[in-house]
């Protein structure tokens, strides 16, 4: 899978993409990530990428021009691509959409924004879709593109080290991850639950369950009864129910 990622501040992203698990995918070429500098796609001198507002205000502007062109470039390798605007005002991000573009495996193209705005010229004739990492204002969209490529890429088969893992965590299930310790057992008083050192993987399993229900129960009633729950569940949430009164 490809990511095309324009900015005006590529660098942004060489420590990022350079790390970790991303790197390892970007090494075994599971994912390519290229960075393009939309300076790179201006024709002025000054390699201009915003101006004032039309109708005035404050702040400036990004032009249209140099999005086109960069857009217009990256695409004629005749690869197909879906593009991407990353804005505050997009449909907010989600894990269920990071599964489905992994799954979709399309190349995406991100635009990342700066500034007051960007010209919705761009918006209107270039992006196939808008996206938000959350209802708050970031400086630009270098961040909610690498946050996109991350939850993206971590779901492609060979990108994680242990494929299990994205199967049990938070979202996947519709219910928060449970609670995980390591060794020692005991730290300070500080106790593991029992039935994890039980050797029990039957009892484990429904331990986990269990408090997977209760945390969520706890954190993010909302997930709760959105219709992803088993029989079995219902039955562990009315424990859970009559042990915490
Ligand atoms: N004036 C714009 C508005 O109110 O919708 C906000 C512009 S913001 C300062 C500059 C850029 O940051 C945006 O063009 C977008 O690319 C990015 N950005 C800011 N917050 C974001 C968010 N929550 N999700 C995705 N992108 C965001």
């Amino acid at each position: 899978m490809k990511f095309d990622i324009i900015t005006i501040f590529p660098e942004i992203f060489n420590a990022y993409l350079n790390e970790s698990i991303i790197k390892r995918a970007i090494e075994k070429k599971i994912i390519e990530a290229k960075v393009h500098n939309l300076r790179d796609f201006t024709t002025d001198r000054h390699r201009t990428v915003d101006d004032y507002p039309y109708g005035g205000g404050p702040g400036m502007v990004m032009k249209t021009e140099p999005f086109f062109n960069a857009v217009e470039t990256i695409k004629s390798d005749g690869i197909p691509r879906r593009t991407i605007m990353l804005s505050p005002q997009g449909k907010v991000f989600s894990q269920d959409m990071a599964l489905s573009m992994s799954r979709e495996n399309h190349n995406l193209i991100l635009i990342c924004g700066r500034y007051e705005a960007v010209d919705e010229r761009v918006r209107e004739n270039l992006a196939d879709e808008e996206i938000s990492i959350g209802d708050y204002v970031l400086t630009g969209g270098e961040l909610p593109a690498l946050v996109i490529i991350d939850a993206v890429a971590r779901l492609i088969p060979g990108v994680l080290g242990d494929e299990r893992s994205k199967e049990e965590e938070s979202f996947t299930w519709g219910i928060l991850d449970y609670p995980h310790y390591t060794r020692p057992p005991e730290f300070r008083g500080l106790m593991v639950p029992e039935v994890l050192l039980s050797g029990n993987h039957k009892d484990i399993l429904v331990w986990r369950r269990k408090e997977a229900l209760r945390r969520t129960m706890q954190k993010r009633p909302d997930l709760i009864g959105k219709g992803l729950l088993t029989d079995k569940d219902y039955k562990l949430v009315s424990e859970i129910k009559e042990e915490e009164g």
